[in-house]
């Protein structure tokens, strides 16, 4: 899986989520998409909301993105998924 699909899959994931979750941490960090930056939140890999059918896709698009200096987050403007690293947001698949 590349690392765009892997985000469009926790995108469609959490589209419908991410104004709900408030318990998602805020990143000060400034979206590469559309240039805001108060509004990204770090995803999760807590997947008990995830059915049945969407868990084993969710799992691999996590692994696919998140790595020890690594996390998925999503932008609640644009609502791109997005990866913090040292504090920076990057777009996925950009290396
Ligand atoms: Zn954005």
């Amino acid at each position: 899986m590349d690392e765009t699909d892997a985000a469009d899959i926790l995108r469609g994931f959490w589209l419908n989520r991410v104004e709900s979750s408030s318990s998602q941490e805020l990143i000060l960090a400034t979206c590469p998409f559309c240039g805001k930056g108060d509004r990204i939140r770090l995803l999760s890999d807590e997947t008990q909301e995830v059915s049945v059918i969407q868990e084993t896709d969710y799992q691999a698009a996590w692994e696919t993105l998140a790595s020890k200096d690594r996390l998925p987050a999503i932008c609640g403007f644009c609502l791109n998924v997005v990866l913090i690293r040292d504090g920076q947001a990057e777009m996925p698949g950009a290396q």
